[in-house]
């Protein structure tokens, strides 16, 4: 088998061979793509157990927003590094499941599209349509593969990347206490932005007083934060969203499910550096060095925080009795 042309994937390699002694890896499965057999890896880590709270981070899906898997991977080796010598997060990583799927579309990696190998767009992709009305093409269309946002044939088996996605969540977030997903983007807008679901409907999510608290917790911790906070669907609304597909779901279990994106907003690296217009992978990636280095420093702080607020959200989740007060001054600020 030929080596693999993704330079992210080789570096995860490497950091999957220093972190070995706290790491547990596995490859969720193989898509076939140009001679190649690329793997899509998840791993945990430290070693908590299945009844600790949980947090997934996952990057990469849309194959052309690789800056999603490079900040993944810059945690991921920080993380390496402090384990070796940090007693409070080998502490921290007992109680609760980190878990790591970096690169979702490798096939969209290698063909610098947004885009699966089969054409697909893996967040238009699950058997769900829109509530409410959505954009035409961009919320997700049947039409051609040679657009963007196509959704798949109706009716069609899902993707393998996407399959996995799903197997994975179930299998490690539903039965978990609580659960978090950041799953990391980039290409809308100038701002960088942490959106929750729905994706597909304008009404609120079962799970809004959570968000809400967890949103004030980010907010009151990090008064110097950089991040809006919203529903995406005050974005723009889409069809067959993995993350509605999954919240829904979700819901038939006991416990909370708590699906986040991160937008992290390239339109301010295009302003910055207009020459990242005339080259396409520019405008969902930094280019300039110091640049990159920034947005990979930038986004460390938020992903602390996610493991230490899923680690301690007995602290901070609402109580029974005051999740109707948050639900209401929740659907003051984001539905009007
Ligand atoms: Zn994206």
């Amino acid at each position: 088998m030929s080596s693999i042309p993704i330079q992210e994937l080789n570096k995860l390699e490497r950091l999957l061979q220093q972190g070995a002694p706290y790491i547990r890896h596995r490859v969720l499965t193989r898509v076939r793509f140009r001679g190649h057999n690329l793997p899509i890896d998840a791993l945990q880590v430290g070693d908590a157990l299945p009844d600790k709270p949980a947090l997934l981070l996952t990057g990469g899906i849309h194959g052309l927003e690789r800056i999603g898997t490079q900040v993944i991977l810059a945690f991921l080796e920080t993380l390496i590094k402090r384990l070796v010598w940090d007693t409070h997060l080998q502490a921290e990583l007992n109680d609760v499941q980190l878990f790591m799927i970096p690169a979702l579309n490798p096939s969209g990696m290698i063909r610098n599209t947004r885009s699966n190998g089969n054409g697909i767009d893996l967040m238009r992709h699950a058997p769900l349509d829109a509530a409410d009305p959505v954009p035409l093409l961009l919320g997700g269309h049947r039409l051609t593969t040679r657009l963007p946002w196509y959704r798949g044939a109706l009716d069609a088996p899902m993707e393998p990347e996407a399959e996995a996605l799903c197997v994975f969540v179930r299998e490690h977030l539903f039965k978990a206490p609580f659960s978090l997903v950041l799953d990391c983007h980039s290409g809308f807008g100038f701002n960088d932005r942490i959106w929750f679901p729905f994706a597909g409907r304008s009404t609120p999510i079962q799970h809004l007083p959570e968000v809400y608290a967890l949103r004030n917790l980010l907010f009151e911790t990090y008064p110097n934060h950089v991040y809006l906070f919203e529903p995406q669907f005050a974005n723009y609304g889409t069809h067959g969203d993995l993350w509605d597909y999954l919240y829904l779901e979700s819901l038939n279990q006991a416990s909370p499910f708590l699906p986040l994106t991160l937008e992290m907003g390239s339109w301010a690296w295009a302003r910055k550096n207009p020459l990242q217009l005339t080259r396409l992978m520019g405008f969902f990636h930094p280019i300039l060095p110091h640049r990159l280095k920034r947005v990979l420093r930038r986004h460390l702080i938020l992903l602390d925080f996610l493991v230490a607020a899923v680690r301690s959200q007995a602290q901070w989740c609402p109580s029974l009795q005051d999740r109707a007060h948050y639900d209401l001054t929740a659907r003051a600020l984001w539905y009007p």
